[in-house]
């Protein structure tokens, strides 16, 4: 009986406890939402109702009267920058900036944002001197990033090379991204008139990254335009080794080297066998071309229907077709024409280059892709969609 007695009386004591710990808690969340000015929890309702002008009119009154609210603030910064006032985003934050009681983690959080503000109004000055002075801080690796952005567009290439340098690790190496930036200075320097200092960017280009195609190709062209056209031809042949999808793209240079060296037989024999070899395309035209060229019309166009019996593609009969139409008299060239425009519309998207990041085609190849900014991005063969 006693046992039972106690139990009850340890039960009693507990529940009072919860009861009593409940209502603690309670009040205290009471307390919280009294402090809440009403003007917040009508804000909350134009935000959720999507009413993000209303909304930020009564955060902006908010925020005036209770400058306390950091928070706030850099929500309200971020909200006009999204929404494109960035004058009044760089105001808010400059203000941020300006308090002397902020502790240090949000005056380098106001630093950033305000750096992310200039650099979407294009004052890319300002936002690099902001970005680079949060190099010590928790922030130093997405200000990096941003750094990276700026010097791109600003075509800083040694400055992006090392802020590359700094962002490398093992998820993300940046070879070649480095790689790329070592030719477009390669290539400024080639626009300069200084070929030695652009061979060593282009050295230093594949060191970082060997299977850098467009190094051999630049390479290739230095060395054709001092009159070397051997070497012209070793750095192009590189390229078979490295991505034979490229090897396209040196063709035609490789063509005119052996030219130029009085061994156009040679040329033509290393570009039929590389079409033997891996039957691209852009190779195909290159052959086509070529025989044209050197033979005749008619024995291209026999070679091409060949050509097409034993490797049938679509390119390849819109090619077959063009040869028809170049070659037929004037009554039937007229009717070939109206059957060449609608292959053409149909087949369009197989005469153009891709980007395999974000689907973007174009007529011309890019190293960097002019819609996503990716390097080396897109595809080596025309109407190729993905690697
Ligand atoms: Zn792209």
């Amino acid at each position: 009986m006693e046992f039972e007695a106690w139990w009850l009386i340890l039960l009693a004591v507990f529940f009072t406890l919860g009861w009593l710990a409940a209502r603690v808690d309670i009040k205290h969340v009471l307390s919280d939402s009294k402090l809440l000015p009403r003007q917040y929890f009508e804000g909350l309702n134009h935000l959720l109702s999507d009413r993000t002008d209303k909304a930020v009119e009564v955060f902006v009154d908010l925020a005036r009267n209770h400058s306390e609210t950091v928070e706030l603030q850099f929500a309200l910064g971020h909200l006009f920058r999204r929404k494109g006032e960035i004058e009044r985003a760089i105001r808010m934050h400059q203000k941020l900036l300006d308090r002397p009681e902020l502790r240090p983690y949000d005056k380098q959080s106001a630093q950033y944002e305000l750096a992310l503000d200039f650099m979407k109004a294009g004052l890319f000055d300002r936002a690099e001197e902001l970005f680079a002075r949060l190099d010590e801080t928790e922030f130093a690796r997405a200000a990096r990033r941003h750094l990276l952005d700026i010097y791109q567009q600003e075509k800083e290439w040694k400055k992006a090379i090392e802020v590359a340098q700094q962002l490398r690790d093992t998820s993300h190496t940046y070879q070649h991204e480095i790689a790329e930036f070592y030719c477009e200075l390669a290539n400024q320097a080639a626009i300069k008139s200084q070929p030695s200092e652009a061979h060593q960017y282009l050295q230093q280009a594949l060191a970082e990254h060997r299977k850098c195609v467009r190094a051999n190709l630049i390479l290739g062209d230095l060395a054709a335009a001092e009159g070397r056209f051997e070497d012209a031809i070793e750095c192009w042949l590189r390229i078979e080794s490295q991505d034979h999808r490229f090897l396209p793209f040196a063709a035609r240079k490789l063509l005119d080297a052996y030219d130029r060296l009085n061994r156009a037989e040679e040329g033509t024999a290393l570009v039929r066998g590389f079409l033997a070899t891996y039957p691209e395309l852009d190779m195909l035209d290159v052959v086509y071309e070529r025989i044209a060229a050197t033979e005749s019309g008619a024995l291209a166009y026999d070679w091409l229907r060949e050509e097409l019996r034993r490797n049938p593609t679509m390119p390849g009969l819109v090619k077959l077709l063009d040869a028809q139409a170049a070659a037929a008299p004037p009554e039937r060239k007229a009717e070939l024409d109206v059957t060449l425009r609608l292959v053409h519309d149909a087949t369009r998207g197989l005469s153009m280059y891709h980007c395999a990041s974000c689907g973007f085609k174009a007529r011309q190849y890019f190293w960097r892709c002019p819609a996503c900014n990716d390097w080396e991005s897109f595809l080596p063969a025309r109407g190729q969609l993905k690697h």
